[in-house]
């Protein structure tokens, strides 16, 4: 119980508040499933409150118009806070998600990062003039969209939180941000920051709570004006349609069952090592883990011994110890889920080469650890092959040449990320230019920046988040023309 945090509430229009019904849920440390934290859980009045605000704060127009310079100081104010008390998010974000803290500290790093670069670009959104015929001119208005909602997954709530927020304040919106209630605690800890730096009350509103009620009755609110949600394809379709009901603007974010695709020619030390990175990162618990190891036939033994050796140097852990090289999965139900799909590769005929347990010795057993998992011999139509798992789970898969491989890469629902792993700079880009995915690395796995778009083709998802897309993405154009006759 030593890790007990003191109770969280609702962030709304600027103060502290409980939840109208004064009902909480408790979140657990993944590593011993003791409580870590009651946190208030947010009622449709309160969602409603939360809305008003952040309408009554676009309204002022504190926020909107104020000179975007000054916008972007403050922002600038958030991102060196979060720096300042970087120590304590890494701690809080580890004991929350289970992630090791040295992840958990790069996270922090990365967010603040990431509200440093919006803050550059809040007085850098411009629109432009069109030539139109006559004696009249013609210009676009570049507006923000409103009141903004942001519903955040468990796997890196401080990273995928501020991803989306800090472009929608940048733009000059104002803010809803539901946490997943799995992990809500870095995201209300960002709210007590924003309001240290100066930012104007009603601009960002948290309002943590269960996604079946809190997050179903924000997303179809009459009175917002845009969705950016992140979190499962299965959730996305139901956001999807509740945002349907106002035409609400939706950017998804969703899953992945990423391709890692190692040709002959490859540094092979390099690929072991980002193949490695690629999955057993935050415990695999990525929408661009790169879940499907395709390995060309040629080096496929020498790569998989290199991979099972380096796998079994792992050392499983909780994530708030310095030694941990992998932490525990996020929930029970995780858990479950994860070794549920072990068992399918097991009876599809997969070939188990390392893993395939949960971890419980050295007091592991009451945390939600699994072992890190390779499957060889895994044919491209298995279970294991083509659903998102979420977990520490590699699938190995053969492909005889370079025609082969992006055949098996393509052959899935998702498009996220596809890893590529060569010296040939051309096969690398013509792999590049032929990949169904929104993002390719090559020769280093994962790899993105606050500046790089990040988003999915096909059911990975809509629209593009980091990056002046996603600047533009919280903003509406609006064409004004004049005649000057
Ligand atoms: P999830 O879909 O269960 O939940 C995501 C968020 O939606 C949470 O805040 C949850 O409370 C909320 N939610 C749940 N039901 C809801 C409903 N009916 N209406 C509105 N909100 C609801 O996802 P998760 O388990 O938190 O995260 C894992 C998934 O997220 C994986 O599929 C992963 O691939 C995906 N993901 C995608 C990206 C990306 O950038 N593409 C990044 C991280 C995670």
């Amino acid at each position: 119980m030593g890790n007990k945090e003191a109770p969280y509430l609702l962030f709304v229009n600027g103060s502290w508040r409980e939840s109208s019904s004064g009902s909480t849920f408790t979140t657990y440390d993944p590593a011993t499933n003791e409580p870590l934290a009651e946190v208030a859980q947010s009622e449709p009045e309160d969602v409603d409150l939360a809305v008003e605000a952040a309408r009554g704060a676009l309204e002022h127009k504190e926020w909107r118009e104020l000179d975007p310079a000054k916008r972007g100081r403050i922002l600038f104010r958030i991102a060196s806070l979060i720096r300042e008390r970087s120590d304590d998010l890494a701690r809080l974000e580890s004991l929350d998600n289970g992630k090791p803290l040295r992840e958990a500290k790069g996270d922090v790093g990365y967010t603040a990062r990431t509200w440093e670069y919006f803050a550059g670009l809040a007085d850098k959104i411009e629109g432009k003039t069109v030539p139109v015929p006559g004696l009249r001119f013609d210009y676009t208005r570049v507006e923000p969209l409103g009141v903004t909602v942001h519903i955040v997954p468990w796997n890196y709530p401080l990273v995928l939180g501020s991803r989306g927020i800090a472009p929608a304040l940048a733009a000059g919106n104002t803010a809803v941000v539901k946490p997943s209630s799995l992990a809500p605690l870095t995201n209300l800890k960002l709210a007590e920051i924003a309001h240290d730096a100066g930012l104007p009350k009603g601009v960002l509103n948290v309002v943590p709570g269960r996604g079946s009620e809190t997050g179903s009755y924000l997303a179809g609110h009459k009175g917002i004006d845009s969705i950016t949600f992140t979190g499962s394809v299965e959730t996305g379709r139901e956001v999807m349609k509740l945002a349907a009901q106002h035409i609400t603007p939706v950017t998804l974010e969703l899953g992945g069952k990423c391709p890692n695709i190692v040709l002959e020619d490859a540094d092979r030390a390099r690929a072991v090592r980002g193949v490695l990175r690629g999955i057993f990162t935050n415990a695999g618990q990525m929408c661009w883990a790169g879940s499907r190891l395709l390995v060309q036939e040629s080096v496929k033994d020498k790569l998989l011994r290199a991979l099972k050796k380096g796998t079994d140097s792992i050392i499983v852990g909780p994530g708030t110890s310095e030694k941990s090289h992998m932490g525990p999965l996020v929930s029970e139900q995780q858990v479950d889920s994860v070794m549920g799909y072990i068992k399918i590769g097991q009876d599809e005929g997969a070939e188990l080469l390392t893993g395939g347990e949960r971890a419980k010795d050295g007091g592991l057993a009451q945390g939600n650890f699994v072992q890190p998992t390779i499957f060889s011999e895994v044919d491209p139509g298995m279970t294991i092959a083509t659903e998102e798992i979420f977990g520490p789970v590699l699938s190995a898969i053969t492909f005889e040449d370079m025609e082969d491989a992006l055949e098996i890469a393509n052959r899935t629902e998702f498009g996220l990320c596809a890893g590529v792993w060569t010296r040939d700079i051309s096969r690398a880009h013509r792999l590049a230019a032929e990949l169904e995915s929104g993002v390719v690395s090559i020769n280093e796995y994962p790899i993105t920046f606050p500046q790089t778009p990040f988003g999915g083709f096909k059911q990975s998802g809509i629209g593009r988040e980091q990056g002046l897309e996603a600047v533009y993405s919280y903003c509406r154009v609006k064409n004004v023309n004049v005649n000057l006759l």
